[in-house]
This record gives C-alpha cells, structure tokens and sequence, in this order.
C-alpha cells in the first residue's frame, strides 16, 4: 500500500526498471533488462540504434505494453496520477507553422488539461521569451527544439524524459539542447534521455545504461561505466612461449582486474590505478621474464563504447 503525495528528493529511486522484456513478435526487443533511476540525475540510456532505447521509454510510458517484467515511478506502482510529475518529448510535436511560439503552446496547454498561467515560466526557461510572437516557421532548429521541451515544462513536472533529444539538430541547436538540459538538471529536475551518442551522454549526464541488442551491458555512475581507464601493454621474448610465461606471471601480479592478449602483446589492466612501469619490470625480471615492450596506454572512451556495443563481442 501507497499512501500520500512523495517528495522526489525523499525516494532512493525516481524509476525503477525491473526485468523488463519486450517481445514484438518473434523479435525480443528487450531482455530481462533491470535498472534504477536516482533522483535529480541526468540518465543517459545509450546505446546502438535498434538496441531498444525507444521501446523501454515507450514502456516506462505506458505507450508500450512490457512482455514480462514491471517499473515503478517514485517508489510506486504506475499510475496516471504519476504520469503527470512526468514531462515527455518521445517525438517531435507537431506545432502551427504559421503561429507564434506562445499560441503553439497555449494549445498545448489547453490539450494537455494545463492552465495557461504556466507560459510565460515556461518560455522564461527556455530562453524564448523575446521571440514568443514570431511565428515558430521563423524560429531556428535549435528554438524548435526549445520549443518542444517547454511544451513538456507544462505544469511544472519533476521528471522529463526526452528520446534522441538532438537528433536532427544544427550544431548550434545541438550545444542550445545541451545547455539546457544541464539548467533544467540544476533546478533539479531529473532527467532521462535515450541516445546513440556517447559524446551527448558524456556531456550531460550523471548516469547512464548501456544497451545493445535489448540487453543492459552496464549501468551506473557516468564517471565508474564510462571511466577512461589506463592500462599497461607488455611484450615479451619471441613466440609464444615468451608470452604464456609473461601471462602467468602477471596473473600472480596484485592488483590485477585483467589481462587479456592484443596482437602480439599482453594487456594488463589494474583494480585501483596502475603500479609504477619500474616496479612492473622488476616484478616480469623476478619471474625470469625479460621484457621487450611496456607501455602505459590509455583507453578512449569512443573505443570502450565500441567495444561494449560491437555486437561480436559475447561479454
Ligand atoms: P533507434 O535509435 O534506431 O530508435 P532504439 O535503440 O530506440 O533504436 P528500438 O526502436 O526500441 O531501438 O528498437 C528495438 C528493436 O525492436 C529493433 O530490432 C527494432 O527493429 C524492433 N522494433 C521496434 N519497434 C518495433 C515494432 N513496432 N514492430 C516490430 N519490431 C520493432
């Protein structure tokens, strides 16, 4: 049982994804995929296209309809009332051409069962104040977009939920997005957006979900999934000989989270950061391991992104 209205700030999770699975006919879009939403984040789901980012948001919506699995929005079961704590830009709206920005967004008011004291506020925060009597044919990519989102503003909703919200914008209009979804994350709001692009996520988000083919690869603190990792690259003797011993040595090494083989060398990465080159050296010399390459090298997040999403990878 549920009872009484819920602070945002007061619950562990604002959503809460568990084992949710899609199936569109025989297409399993979405697999037993589970995660939480913290308060006053910045959510990132990111992903490949067809990973199924569209079709979690739409079930989280109730637009779609979850195969198994559930999800809860502030620690209780969906319901409409919820619904409307919740800003929502899954597609682009369809505004009046050849009306101004404020009369789109009185019938969007009017629609949406909202007042129409809401507007000005609305339209403060998205910086269109001053052009609120043009019509929105004139406006640029970027106040189209802007646009869109105060639509969502509309009856001041703790939670936004935006899919691909730069897609199809100018740069321009893209850092505008951008900016403005970092000013709506300071007034607290809490904010889910899916995207393909890892830069997007990285910029603007606190956390993130990494889907690929419907399933989470990994979710969490941007700063932990996405972490630019360093990670030591050593060669030893010719063949493979030299290398089986350099691995078994390494796996002796403390500290050691993994070591896998690249090319003709041995990649060794580290729990907690990475012990001096000199120390490693005499550590391979003590095994009776004598080096021919050590390297530090470090990891982009563009190549981990690729790694975790390419689709031969089975981990
Ligand atoms: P994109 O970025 O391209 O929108 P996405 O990550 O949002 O991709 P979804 O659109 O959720 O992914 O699609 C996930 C999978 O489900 C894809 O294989 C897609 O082809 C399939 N799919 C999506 N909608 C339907 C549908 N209505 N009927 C059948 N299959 C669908």
């Amino acid at each position: 049982m549920y009872f009484g209205v819920h602070n945002s700030f007061n619950v562990k999770s604002i959503l809460s994804i568990q084992s949710i699975t899609k199936f569109y006919g025989r297409i399993r879009a979405l697999h037993q995929v589970s995660f939480e939403v913290p308060p006053g984040s910045v959510f990132g789901v990111l992903g490949p296209n067809g990973s199924g980012k569209t079709t979690l948001l739409g079930i989280v919506m109730n637009v779609l309809h979850a195969s198994e699995g559930g999800y809860s929005w502030f620690g209780e079961p969906p319901s409409e009332r919820q619904r409307q704590k919740i800003g929502t830009l899954l597609e682009t709206p369809n505004f009046y051409h050849y009306l101004s920005g404020e009369k789109n967004l009185q019938i969007a008011a009017a629609i949406k069962g909202h007042g129409q004291e809401d507007i000005p506020r609305v339209l403060e925060i998205v910086k269109l104040s001053e052009r609120k009597h043009s019509p929105f044919s004139t406006y640029s990519l970027g106040m189209k977009q802007r646009l869109a989102i105060a639509s969502c503003l509309l009856g001041n909703p703790s939670v936004l939920v935006f899919d691909e919200p730069t897609n199809g914008l100018d740069p321009v209009g893209i850092a505008e997005t951008r900016e403005l979804i970092r000013d709506l994350s300071k007034e607290g709001k809490t904010i889910i957006l899916a995207s393909h692009l890892l830069d997007e996520v990285e910029k603007v988000c606190t956390h993130v979900a990494i889907l690929r083919k419907g399933q989470l690869l990994m979710a969490g603190d941007v700063n932990e999934v996405l972490m630019n990792e360093d990670f030591i690259e050593l060669g030893a003797g010719a063949g493979a000989g030299g290398l089986e011993k350099l691995r078994a040595a390494l796996s002796g090494l403390p500290g050691v989270k993994q070591v896998r083989d690249h090319e003709q060398y041995v990649q060794v990465f580290f729990e907690n950061g990475i012990m001096d080159l000199g120390g490693i050296n005499q550590y391979c010399f003590d095994k009776g391991v004598v080096l021919n390459h050590l390297q530090l090298r470090k990891r982009s997040l563009e190549s981990k992104f690729m790694e975790l999403t390419d689709e031969r990878n089975p981990n």
